[in-house]
């Protein structure tokens, strides 16, 4: 056995190493948090590779979110050494999708240049389609969204979801999706969904498909099991087949995304799919300390169990935590950040040994303030994401229409974009003569019969806007791409316009640099580093690959920073998942916040207790949870109760509760945030 991979093994425990060496059949580790899971994962890969000789383009190993896929790809990327890792597939399940859906575009029926539709140009979509019947509002689109996305993860096709409508609303739902799927397709467009959903029909039914990816892929890995949805789970099936050599981790507790179809049954399922499934259970945490861990364990206890589980840790009691009350929400965030201030001092910790989690991205706008009032570096993931801004949805919009001349939703952002005396008038009477003609808005600027429909001098400016963006994509594909993309930003001038609309010249000068910003990614991520052994794609690299894989990373809410530099991270307890931080804040432990609103009505409060779990359970060392007695909701000031949660976690060093802490004590930490801030001063 080579030395590192016998050293990496003994650094495991009798279970964890069971779990590694099981490759003869399905395996499932099912575990609590901090237990090693993933651990087992990325040491399994490299085992794969270098004892059981398997070649790592045969190895796809999955999870959900960006952060984690990342994380992952660091762990098994410091395992293995030169060319070892080269091909193999380390990526969330949408990626995935995304790779199998551009390589088999052909057998799929879409034509090159393919693009992806995040959710608010689905909706735009959807927008349209409903209007076309009657006036519909925000409330109703966004049901038939949610619709559409749930009969898309449980594999329900327009037609059973039609011929299964049991009321009226669920036909006409039915009916939209029926249409919607439609005009994706005639947009040569897929959705979020779509990257699952789209493989799994394909290799379904179509056995040659089916043939060509399991000769790709010989095994799998799944992290995060539990947040499956049918889709998923059909996906690893389907590439799995009778071989099923796979291994899939997971914990039933941390199960947090049932609202966007995710089956934590499919833990259940498998057992019942795969005769010979092998499951084997962790029990030590190696993460959180004593106190933690029997916090955790005492909160999750209130919730009914499939699989019982007794996580224990060997990492000392350690401090105790602490739940701190505070006047308002601005007392909140301004107490998080000028502790962390202190504390990083105090236990010369560095900033990314802190993180601080929410329920939802709002409460990060406070914080914000009050960390850059501070000069605390910190860094936020997802909400206001890189992608959100509006010139990086423009500069996208330019790309996705230079690849797919038919994504009408991206022609629309940018026809009139910096101003070409395009107006609403003329790209109706377009958008009518287009949807006539069953052609795209861009196809139609071209047609002859236009000149009927519209004056000469819009007809002239539309031809003007599609000869020019012909010109770039013919330079697009004789030559250099990225320098054909960064010339065209320049005849358009783009850096004016933003001059034009911004309150102040750092303003535009910001957004251009944003811009930029964003070719520069598109260039990385088509010239990938030869010395990056660990890729997540295929190798094959063109522009339109790279950019669709922009478009999803947008959605998967990644900003597009370098996340190794020492920052606070700011995240919600969603995003959280599968991390850990020496010091976790977690912020607004209220009735109604968490557990959320929602949930307590729609009496869903043990996925709200799960998240908790999850929240917590990333802590290593401290855990401060705060909330506050006051919150502005819905622009009022209103009194807030205390989560139940903080009732369930047993033992707490309570903080200005009713106002009872020690006034010695209050003045102390006052001294030492001072101090802090002196020499941090100098
Ligand atoms: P989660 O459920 O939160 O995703 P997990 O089960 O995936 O957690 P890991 O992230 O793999 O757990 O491991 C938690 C921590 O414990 C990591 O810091 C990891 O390096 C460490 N660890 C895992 N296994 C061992 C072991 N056998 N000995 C020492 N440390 C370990
Ligand atoms: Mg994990």
């Amino acid at each position: 056995m080579s030395t590192s991979i016998a050293s990496r093994l003994a650094g495991l425990n009798p279970r964890q190493q069971q779990a590694v060496r099981y490759i003869d059949g399905p395996c499932l580790v099912l575990a609590g948090a901090g237990s090693g899971k993933t651990s087992v994962i990325t040491t399994k890969i490299a085992y794969l590779v270098q004892e059981c000789g398997m070649s790592a383009r045969r190895i796809a190993a999955v999870t959900f979110t960006n952060k984690a896929a990342r994380e992952m790809k660091e762990r098994v990327g410091s395992m293995l050494k030169g060319k070892e890792g080269h091909g193999l597939t380390v990526s969330t399940f949408h990626t995935l999708g995304l790779n199998i859906i551009r390589s088999e575009l052909k057998a799929l029926g879409y034509r090159p240049g393919f693009s992806l539709f995040d959710p608010e140009d689905a909706k735009a979509l959807l927008r349209d389609l409903m209007n076309k019947d009657a006036q519909v509002d925000a409330d109703q689109i966004n049901a038939v969204q949610h619709q559409i996305s749930q009969w898309k993860n449980d594999l329900v096709l327009p037609g059973q979801a039609l011929s299964h409508a049991a009321d009226d609303d669920a036909q006409y739902a039915a009916r939209v999706f029926e249409a919607y799927v439609r005009h994706l397709k005639a947009y040569n467009a897929v959705d979020f969904d779509d990257l699952i959903l789209l493989p799994v029909v394909l290799l379904r039914d179509d056995p040659e498909a089916l043939a060509r990816w399991r000769r790709k892929i010989h095994y799998m890995l799944v992290d995060e099991y539990q947040d499956t949805n049918i889709s998923q789970y059909l996906l690893v099936k389907l590439l799995m087949g009778e071989r099923s050599t796979f291994t899939v981790v997971g914990d039933d507790d941390q199960s947090i995304y049932a609202w966007r179809g995710a089956r934590p049954e499919n833990l259940v399922t498998l057992g019942e799919d795969f005769p010979r499934l092998k499951v084997i259970k962790l029990e030590q945490n190696y993460r959180s300390t004593g106190t933690i861990l029997r916090a955790a364990n005492s909160l999750i206890s209130n919730n009914p169990h499939v699989y019982d589980k007794t996580l224990w840790s060997q990492m000392g009691e350690g401090a105790a935590i602490r739940a701190v009350v505070n006047r308002h929400e601005e007392a909140e965030a301004e107490r998080v950040a000028s502790e962390i201030l202190t504390r990083r001092i105090k236990e010369s910790a560095e900033w990314r040994d802190f993180a601080v989690l929410y329920r939802g991205n709002f409460q990060a706008r406070l914080l914000e303030l009050k960390l850059q009032h501070y000069q605390i570096p910190y860094k936020l993931s997802g909400g206001t994401s890189f992608f959100s801004r509006n010139e990086i949805k423009d500069a996208m919009a330019y790309l996705r229409l230079l690849i797919n001349p038919a994504d009408d939703n991206a022609f629309l952002r940018i026809v009139n974009v910096p101003r070409r005396e395009i107006g609403p008038g003329t790209l109706e009477k377009l958008a009518n003569y287009a949807s006539d003609r069953g052609s795209s808005l861009f196809a139609a600027c071209h047609e002859l019969g236009l000149e009927q429909q519209l004056p000469l001098r819009a007809v002239e400016r539309l031809g003007r806007f599609s000869h020019f963006i012909d010109g770039v994509r013919r330079r697009m594909d004789q030559g250099d791409a990225i320098e054909a993309i960064r010339g065209m930003l320049h005849e358009i001038d783009y850096e004016a316009w933003l001059y034009q609309n911004a309150s102040a010249p750092t303003i535009a000068e910001r957004r251009m640099a944003n811009v930029w910003v964003l070719v520069d990614q598109l260039e990385k991520s088509m010239n990938r580093d030869p010395e990056d052994t660990v890729s997540t794609e295929t190798e094959t690299d063109d522009v339109e690959a790279a950019i669709s894989r922009l478009v999803l990373r947008d959605i998967l809410e990644q900003q597009a920073e370098d996340d190794d530099s020492d920052r606070v991270q700011l995240l919600t307890m969603h995003a959280s998942k599968g991390l850990e931080f020496p010091h976790v804040y977690l912020m607004g432990l209220e009735e109604a916040l968490l557990p959320h609103r929602n949930a307590i009505e729609a009496g869903t409060v043990e996925e709200e207790r799960r998240l908790a779990y999850v929240g917590i359970t990333r802590a290593r060392r401290t855990l401060t949870l705060t909330l506050a007695r006051q919150r502005k909701t819905y622009g009022e000031l209103m009194d807030c109760t205390p989560s139940r949660f903080l009732d369930e976690l047993g033992e707490l060093e309570w903080e200005g509760r009713a106002d009872r802490e020690d006034p010695e004590k209050k003045q102390a930490r006052g001294q030492d945030a001072i101090a802090g801030l002196r020499s941090l001063l100098g």
